[in-house]
């Protein structure tokens, strides 16, 4: 393997004894920093999300709570909970696990979250900062593909980024975030006429798009950091990412791989947001 792995999981131990020791400080202040989760609907692979950030929350000391409310439930009553959430005092992070059940309006039910204990960065406020380079909350996984090559000692400053996706979740707010980074961008979708063109000159790939193994290594210019933020069903069971890791790694100077990379960062940059949101509702 020609490329330097970048390995997520190593990161994230060291941000998870950040987040601890910050934890343990704000507990001696009298302070017990929690999250509040939210699931309406039975969706399996969230009940999974949910229980996996209990656990995780546990074992850096923060509070956790999930409320459960039937697929069947009316928006006034989800609007309800959000609402006390937000008043309660003792409630420092608020997340909506989604898909919200078939008719319940997204925007609705996101846009209702106290912009200060958005942890999920998903508020048309925070995505605001995200622009204006204000103090918000930013959403997990294109805060984690920054900080897998900043913690990894890789300068953004300068370099030639494309990043392929514009999803609202990833591609979108990366763009910004990366241009905050002082990195020169270029932004791929469906509708670029030349994509191997614009991500050969890269030396920055970042990959959002959510089909397997689609960067491929002759798309990449050699040297060239490859950042991976694909989640997708393996032939064979398992995930794999949107770059074809095993002869991209061959072409690239860093690689993340997937699983063990991007995603190994989100719930402890969830959490790291709970504290944030602490600072920002003034409490500390
Ligand atoms: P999304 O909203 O579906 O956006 C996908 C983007 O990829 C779109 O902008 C689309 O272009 C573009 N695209 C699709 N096919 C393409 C192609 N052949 N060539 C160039 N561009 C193409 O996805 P998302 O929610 O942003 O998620 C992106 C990826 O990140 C997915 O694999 C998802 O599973 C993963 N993800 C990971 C985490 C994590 O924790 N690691 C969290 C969230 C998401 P158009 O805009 O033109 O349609």
């Amino acid at each position: 393997m020609a490329a330097t792995l970048i390995d997520g999981k190593a990161i994230a131990a060291t941000i998870r004894e950040e987040v601890k020791a910050e934890v343990a400080q704000l507990r001696e202040k009298g302070i017990a920093p929690k999250l509040n989760v939210l699931l309406v609907g039975d969706d399996p692979a969230s009940v999974v999300y949910a229980r996996s950030k209990e656990k995780s929350c546990g074992n850096v000391g923060i509070n956790f709570e999930l409320k459960t409310m039937p697929g069947s439930t009316g928006v006034e009553e989800v609007l309800a909970v959000i609402d006390a959430w937000n008043k309660d005092t003792g409630v420092h992070g608020i997340m909506i696990e989604l898909p919200l059940p078939k008719g319940m309006d997204k925007k609705v039910v996101l846009e209702a979250v106290d912009p200060k204990k958005d942890v999920d960065g998903s508020h048309p406020i925070n995505r605001g900062y995200i622009l204006s380079g204000g103090e918000g909350l930013f959403p997990a996984t294109p805060q984690s593909c920054i900080e897998v090559m900043l913690r990894s000692g890789i300068e953004i400053k300068g370099k030639n980024a494309v990043i392929v996706g514009r999803g609202e979740t990833v591609g979108k707010p990366l763009v910004f975030m990366m241009l905050n980074q002082n990195a020169t961008i270029t932004v791929c979708h469906t509708k670029t006429a030349d994509l191997a063109y614009h991500t050969k000159q890269a030396d920055i790939i970042i990959a959002a798009v959510g089909r397997a193994k689609m960067v491929t290594a002759d798309m990449i210019k050699p040297g060239a950091v490859v950042v991976d933020a694909g989640i997708n069903p393996a032939e064979g069971g398992g995930i794999c990412g949107d770059v074809d890791f095993e002869n991209a790694k061959e072409v690239a100077g860093a690689i993340s791989p997937v699983p063990g990379g991007v995603g190994s960062l989100t719930t402890v940059l969830i959490q790291k947001n709970v504290l944030k949101a602490i600072k920002l509702q003034g409490l500390a």
